[in-house]
């Protein structure tokens, strides 16, 4: 029989935190988890609103880089397994403002990593305990059209403040398996979407300004690669990891579902002409504008997860026509939870960016 777990979920006010959350909810109905979140501009408690009363989960607002409160949680939730979602996670805003990147994504996975690390080695039966860090594709860098996919062993090449940041992190949590022996995890997953997925991010962005009848920014000519994957498939495959992975290991996980950035736009403005009443421009595909290029911005992605299938026996099951609908349905659905973010300091990074 499965063991009950007591997880800590960094970062699981946010968009794939908050996913994770409901899917372990749902998922393993006896497991404890306690969400520590700062609740910066990218979380938001009313992704984890419908889980109000479930008594197995606890919110506690904070920050990862807090060592005191880290070391606190991890002893009274009797912690044994940590799903390290907790970043800065717009490469956008990692142009405009690296310090908050270095600060959350390196010294707070340091801070939890050593945390982790001071409990484990007193605890007596520390067998099945994990920590899993959530990571991305893009530490290993751009490929061309040609080039084959990312493997495991793809030599890093992070190439924006973000990415960098990611590297490092990653690197740290390696390292604590190689040094220390703890059961570090990592994945590098490709792009993720569906519910819950901050306004500023691609998908998200054109669903909102199709509705709101505002240009549709495409960032030079349209024609970046990138690799997309239902954030449920992207939990599924963090659930195989944290209860069958092996410690140490490094897995990647994404969707087989390599798209130009013009054709997803475009394949949005199709869903929204079809699914939404009264759009203020119609078709909406004439909202779209080519703007200035993202500075240092990496032509393509893509992730071989034979590993992730061989080893564990995890593969998508959304298509990305099925996800791209499931997730325009949810924002037509949901204006009352993407309304509110729509904040001034949205607004001001939005005119920073796009100016
Ligand atoms: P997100 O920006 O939506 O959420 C990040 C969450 O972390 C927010 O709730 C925020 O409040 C919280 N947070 C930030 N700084 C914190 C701090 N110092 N202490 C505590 N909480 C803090 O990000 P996301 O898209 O859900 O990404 C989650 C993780 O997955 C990140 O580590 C990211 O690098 C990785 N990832 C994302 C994608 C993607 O496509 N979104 C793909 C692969 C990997």
């Amino acid at each position: 029989k499965r063991k009950d777990r007591s997880i800590l979920i960094t970062g699981g006010a946010g968009f794939i935190g908050s996913n994770f959350v409901h899917h372990w909810c749902n998922t393993y109905k006896s497991d404890r988890l306690t969400v520590l979140d700062a609740l910066t501009y990218a979380g938001n408690k009313a992704n984890l609103a419908s889980l109000e009363n479930n008594k197995n989960l606890k919110f506690v607002q904070g920050d990862i880089c807090d060592r005191t409160l880290v070391d606190n949680l991890l002893e009274s939730e009797d912690i044994d397994t940590v799903a390290h979602f907790a970043a800065e996670s717009h490469v956008d805003r990692s142009i405009i403002e690296p310090g908050a990147f270095i600060q959350t994504n390196v010294v707070g996975t340091f801070t939890l990593l050593e945390a982790f690390r001071q409990r484990w080695n007193n605890r007596s039966q520390p067998q099945s305990d994990r920590f899993l860090h959530v990571s991305t594709d893009e530490v290993y860098g751009s490929l061309e059209v040609d080039d084959p996919a990312f493997t495991e062993t793809t030599p890093y090449t992070p190439n924006s403040p973000y990415s960098a940041s990611k590297a490092g992190s990653d690197h740290l949590a390696r390292a604590y398996f190689h040094t220390y022996g703890m059961p570090t995890m990592i994945t590098n997953c490709s792009n993720n979407y569906g519910p819950y997925h901050f306004p500023e991010k691609l998908i998200p962005l054109m669903c909102i300004n199709i509705l709101l009848g505002k240009p549709l920014p495409v960032y030079g000519d349209g024609q970046n690669i990138r690799d997309w994957l239902y954030v449920e498939d992207h939990c599924r495959a963090l659930d195989v990891v944290i209860n069958k992975g092996q410690p140490g290991e490094t897995y990647n996980v994404g969707g087989n579902n390599e798209v130009k950035n013009i054709d997803l736009v475009e394949q949005l403005c199709q869903l929204m002409d079809e699914l939404a009443p009264n759009l203020p421009v119609s078709p909406s595909k004439e909202l779209i504008t080519f703007v200035k290029d993202r500075a240092g911005h990496d032509r393509r992605y893509a992730i071989n997860a034979s590993k992730i299938k061989n080893e564990l026996g995890w593969t998508p099951q959304e298509t990305v026509e099925g996800g791209l609908r499931r997730t325009v349905q949810w924002y037509l659905a949901n204006s009352d939870w993407w309304k509110p973010l729509l904040s001034q300091e949205y607004k001001n990074y939005y005119a920073k960016v796009y100016s």
